[in-house]
């Protein structure tokens, strides 16, 4: 099989396309006006599209199902080129606003949510693409085809500002190279130009990797994965506290370097009696102690079969409290949109497909 075109980084296409100066404009016509085709690159000659077309493919994946939340969120299920199936979600973070004078503030601001791997490794007890396994990583191309495809067909402009979350299926951190490499491929100014500035990976803690990917000071934003403040709590929701523990894990994110304005993100999902009494709010300030972060509560988004349940209103409201008092930045995801984008693997469960 050929590879897909989206594999491959500028660097590499100038070493494997010629005259150099073509990928620029090829760039141009699969970043910027998504075309994907190469017969339809207008300003491409004819033996150079016959040499594309013997060297690459396109099109790596094939929308099979979408669902759009009453917030405009939508969630896409892609089949990728050997059968199994991935998701995404474009979240609309933002309307457009305007000055009183009529003049635009800012346009409408968005967040594609994409996956890493199919299926995941880790096995976490609440979450439903756990439930599957893992069958194998996405190359760095089927990453960067999620956000491009979700731009052209909701033809989202090249210009828009769009941020990008590794928080679809899969462990990032376990897929690193590749993630490395659509993380770079998506910064390329020549390309889609989001910054890594712009883009978050959120991981369960595989503290060696955060190293790692801290060691590459590719400038991506940090979310941690945290749900439980002890190791004994946590190990039951995620077994991969058995090989790096909660303490591990904040010694990596204190080496990790984080941009002058942003914050690391501790993500913790809240399961109703099992995580969210406020002695765990507690602990988990001390945890915090000294790190620039910002947690983000999440509702357990409940699904058929699990033992788990949705947290009361109120809990997360005290919980939150909790820590803003205190001083520590707080938020509680609440938007439909959110909801449905923190429980990806769900699509992909009611349409029965892997
Ligand atoms: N593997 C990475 C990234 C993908 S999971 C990680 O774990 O960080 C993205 C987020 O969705 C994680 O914080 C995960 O805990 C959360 N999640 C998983 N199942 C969920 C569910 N049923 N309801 C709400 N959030 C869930
Ligand atoms: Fe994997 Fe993240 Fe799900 Fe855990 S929560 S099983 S790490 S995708």
């Amino acid at each position: 099989m050929l590879p897909f075109i989206y594999d491959f980084m500028q660097d590499e296409l100038k070493e494997i396309i010629s005259p150099t100066f073509r990928v620029k404009q090829i760039w141009n016509w699969i970043y910027h006006k998504y075309i994907d085709d190469f017969e339809e690159m207008g300003n491409i000659p004819k033996d150079l599209k016959q040499q594309l077309k013997e060297k690459f493919a396109l099109k790596p994946l094939e929308i099979v199902a979408s669902q759009k939340s009453i917030d405009g969120s939508i969630k896409y299920l892609f089949r990728l080129h050997d059968g199994h199936t991935v998701e995404a979600v474009l979240l609309q973070m933002k309307d457009e606003e305007y000055h009183e004078d009529g003049a635009l503030k800012h346009q409408k601001r968005y967040t594609v949510c994409i996956s890493s791997q199919v299926g995941c490794k880790v096995g976490c007890a609440f979450c439903l693409t756990a439930k599957g396994g893992f069958v194998r990583n996405l190359s760095a191309g089927e990453i960067v085809a999620q956000l491009l495809m979700i731009k052209k067909v909701n033809e989202i402009a090249a210009n828009r500002r769009v941020n990008i979350v590794y928080m679809g299926m899969g462990e990032p951190l376990d897929n690193l190279d590749n993630v490395v490499k659509a993380i770079k491929i998506f910064s390329d100014k020549d390309g889609m130009a989001i910054s890594p500035n712009r883009q978050t990976l959120s991981t369960s803690g595989l503290s060696s990797k955060i190293e790692k990917l801290g060691r590459l000071d590719l400038g991506i934003n940090l979310a941690i994965s945290l749900h439980a403040v002890d190791d004994e709590l946590r190990e039951k929701l995620m077994p991969i506290n058995k090989a790096y523990n909660i303490a591990s894990i904040m010694d990596a994110v204190r080496n990790f370097p984080v941009n002058a304005r942003k914050r690391v993100m501790f993500e913790y999902l809240v399961i109703k009696d099992v995580n969210d009494d406020v002695a765990s709010a507690k602990k988990l300030l001390s945890l915090l102690n000294g790190i620039k972060a910002k947690v983000n509560l999440i509702y357990f988004n409940p699904y058929g079969g699990t033992e788990f349940q949705r947290p009361t209103p109120e809990s997360m409201q005290n919980f939150q409290e909790y820590l803003v008092k205190r001083g520590q930045l707080c938020t509680i995801r609440e938007s439909k949109g959110l909801d449905i984008s923190a429980a990806c693997g769900q699509l992909r469960e009611q349409k029965d497909i892997s």
